[in-house]
């Protein structure tokens, strides 16, 4: 039995950060052979915001100078 799914577009960072986390959960299978991820039953939640300054260094695409942690 096939399922129509509709695909929302998201930035690649943000993307990237949801794929990352499934992996790691060990949801491989939710894949789908586009590279795109089958999101049935699972909700997005907005996590609570960092107490503390974050490091950027991978994220913010103008390097180490611009991250809160390590900009000196
Ligand atoms: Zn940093």
């Amino acid at each position: 039995m096939t399922r129509a799914v509709a695909t929302l577009a998201v930035s690649e960072r943000t993307f990237r950060e949801i794929a990352d986390k499934l992996r790691a959960a060990g949801y491989q299978h939710l894949f789908m052979s586009d590279g795109s991820i089958d999101m049935y039953g699972i909700a997005l939640a907005a996590a609570p915001r960092p107490v503390g300054p974050v490091c950027t260094c991978l994220t913010n695409q103008l390097g180490p100078h611009y991250c809160e942690v390590h900009a000196a």
